[in-house]
């Protein structure tokens, strides 16, 4: 590991961030989180790494700063508070691991490189099971030498892959959401008219996989959460809708209708005012079983 990214401060240790953090600690890192939840706080402690008591501390002797987040207001309000800025060792890397919005990334890059320090987006996906596993897809925007610099660290999470200048990885990761929760929605919508024809919920899942109908939902989300009903993927309705209305935006700041997408963006929003705030994604499949009718 190149000793110049050897100290980690990792703000946002969630359902992503503590496993993405133990599995740094595992790989010979020193890890100084922060989480607003004295929860993760003791997790990071019991992986081995030193919470800290407010982001600023975190980051005071840091060589990465890593933002795992709910949303990029919030990654603005860490990184840019004054406590922070003050505190941030000079030419720190930022990495942002959230998924944020593009154009506001690229807006937050400016502003921190204009402060002296270097910035790359690095949203993922794999869900919690690739941050436990550290297999997790990882989407890199920024400049070649920062993203170089970051490579042997974020390949302690999963496979890097440099898609282009910064935010190119933030507009990434929120279009691979908005065709998840695409697939997802039809596929329940599939799935509940073979069902209701009397065809095995199984076996239509085995035969879409070996078709052209497969996705992510098919091969994962169904059988894995769905139809066992245990709706524990990790990962929440609210973010992913969140992460549809991304995507939006960036077609719609890039005069694309996105037709499609709006009106699954219209659907989701539907089964979230339905569903309680911390209900799982998948539990959209729950939903739509009791409101088969278009929703209004
Ligand atoms: P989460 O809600 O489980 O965790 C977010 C954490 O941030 C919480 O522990 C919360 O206490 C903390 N937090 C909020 N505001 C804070 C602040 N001001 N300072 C410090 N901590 C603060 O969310 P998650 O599922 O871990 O997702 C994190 C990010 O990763 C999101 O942007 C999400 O869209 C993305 N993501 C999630 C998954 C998944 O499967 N869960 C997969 C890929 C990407």
């Amino acid at each position: 590991m190149p000793e110049t990214l050897r100290n980690i401060a990792f703000i946002g240790l969630g359902k992503m961030g503590t496993p993405m953090a133990s599995r740094l600690i595992s790989s010979g890192y020193q890890v100084r989180g922060f989480d607003l939840a004295e929860e993760a706080r003791s997790q990071l402690a019991e992986a081995g790494g030193i919470p800290a008591e407010n982001p600023a501390s975190a980051v005071s002797d840091a060589d990465a700063v890593i933002l795992m987040l709910p949303t990029s207001a919030i990654v603005e309000s860490v990184i840019l508070s004054e406590e922070v800025l003050n505190l941030l060792p000079a030419k720190t890397l930022i990495i942002d691991m959230s998924s944020s919005e593009p154009l506001r990334t690229v807006a937050l890059a400016e502003k921190v490189s204009t402060l002296g320090h270097k910035f790359i987006d690095a949203p993922v996906s794999g869900g919690v099971k690739g941050a436990e596993q550290g297999t997790l897809t990882i989407m890199v925007g920024g400049a070649g030498d920062d993203v170089e610099s970051a490579r042997p660290l974020l390949g302690a999470l999963g496979r890097p892959t440099h898609i282009g200048p910064t935010g190119a990885g933030h507009a990434l990761k929120a279009l691979n959401n908005l065709l998840s929760a695409t697939h997802l929605w039809i596929t329940s919508e599939a799935m509940l008219v073979g069902e209701k024809f009397g065809i095995d919920p199984k076996t239509m899942l085995d035969a879409f996989n070996s078709s052209s109908g497969r996705s992510g939902s098919t091969e994962n989300k169904w059988p894995n959460f769905i139809l066992p009903e245990t709706y524990n993927s990790g990962f929440g309705l609210g973010l992913m809708v969140k992460d549809m209305g991304i995507a939006l935006t960036l077609a719609s700041s890039l005069g694309i209708p996105a037709v499609l997408g709006q009106e699954a963006v219209a659907l989701w929003k539907k089964a979230q005012s339905d569903l309680p705030p911390d209900a799982d994604h998948t539990e959209i499949a729950k939903w739509l079983r009791s409101h088969p009718g278009s929703p209004e």
